[in-house]
């Protein structure tokens, strides 16, 4: 099978390899489409602990189920089913796991990472993806292509699912890429009326705004943005606050512009070697602000996500900026990389 695998830094090469064999307790996808996220661009350039080379990434799979090993017991799904799988793998034995947190696993091993991933033609799912049900029929109305949306926006899920927000909420998001847009789409879904994005990459926000006509969108470059959205709030700032950007800037300026009873969401993580910030923490005890962290998201997230796609609440294709040949993924990476475009999905 033809199959991209990673054998290092920016070495990444298409090649023909044995197609993989579904073992007695695992499942075989033929792969149709897996979407190249930020973390995909990450590894590329830097690397990652848990993706040892040669490897093969990606982790925003949709495709078929090819084949169920015959001691699996998965009544959900048969083979031909369209399907995608949820890429946190937990141990399945410590605590958390057995709360259904996998992503929070100290031992978490994903798909696309630690496991083969969806850059290549078929993909086994393993035995505790298995076992945790990672293998999610999509609503019948999705096709493959949109399919691909599900994993980032389900990690958005996740994150808001803290955020308890409302249709009143004044929604602040730090962040003009997909996931500061996925943000602000399901903000629209609960019924928000005014979500604002705010990127210093103004040309870039408002090329990408064109899509999503009911966001605002601020340049950072231009506006005080404290007096900005204390002006639009009537002196109460944000409700909820998203940063969706490795930036501690970012982080700093949430409690900037929150209100009382606010809501902050360090979504996007920083770069591990600078992730000390200096916040004034009076802000959280005299405002009574919460602060919450995400990572990754679980089988219920992607759910929901499917759910928000098949209904129309949110638009898959608004997304999509472009569907290439495997071949060309190295081209995809790059152009993820220059920040130029939304979601790149590689059809395999
Ligand atoms: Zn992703
Ligand atoms: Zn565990």
């Amino acid at each position: 099978m033809k199959a991209a695998i990673l054998y290092g830094i920016e070495d990444i090469r298409i090649e023909e390899i044995e197609e993989p064999v579904c073992g007695e307790n695992e499942i075989k996808i033929k792969v149709e489409y897996c979407a190249i996220c930020g973390t995909d661009v990450r590894i590329f350039y830097s690397g990652h602990k848990k993706v040892i080379p040669p490897a093969i990434i990606g982790h925003e799979i949709t495709g078929i189920v090819y084949e169920i090993g015959k001691n699996v017991y998965y009544p959900e799904i048969k083979v031909g089913d369209k399907v995608t799988i949820v890429t946190s793998i937990g141990c399945g034995k410590c605590k958390i796991c057995k709360n259904g947190f996998y992503n929070l696993c100290p031992d978490t091993k994903a798909i696309g990472y630690y496991y083969k991933g969806g850059f290549a033609e078929y993909l086994i799912v393993p035995e505790p993806a298995v076992k945790q049900k990672a293998v999610l029929k999509l609503p019948e109305n999705l096709s493959l292509l949109e399919g691909t949306i599900i994993e980032p926006l389900s990690c958005c899920i996740n994150g808001q699912n803290y955020l308890n927000i409302k249709e009143d909420d004044f929604v602040v998001i730090f962040g003009g890429g997909p996931i500061g847009f996925m943000h602000a789409c399901l903000c629209k879904a609960i019924g928000c009326k005014r979500v604002v994005i705010v990127d210093p990459a103004y040309d870039r926000l408002i090329k990408f705004g064109k899509n999503f006509p009911d966001i605002i969108l601020l340049d950072l470059n231009k506006i005080n943005l404290k007096d900005e959205i204390m002006k639009m709030t009537d002196g109460f700032g944000a409700d909820v606050v998203i940063t969706a950007c490795p930036s501690k800037k970012a982080q700093i300026d949430a409690l900037e512009i929150i209100g009382s009873k606010g809501r902050i969401s360090f979504f996007g993580g920083l770069p591990k070697d600078d992730s000390i910030i200096q916040i004034d923490s009076n802000i959280i005890h005299y405002k009574e602000i919460s602060i919450f962290g995400a990572f990754a998201s679980n089988r219920n997230d992607y759910i929901k996500a499917g759910e928000l796609i098949s209904s129309g609440k949110i638009s898959a294709k608004n997304f999509i900026t472009d569907v290439i040949p495997i071949e060309n993924i190295k081209e995809g990476i790059k152009r993820i990389k220059s920040g130029d475009v939304l979601k790149i999905v590689v059809k395999t």
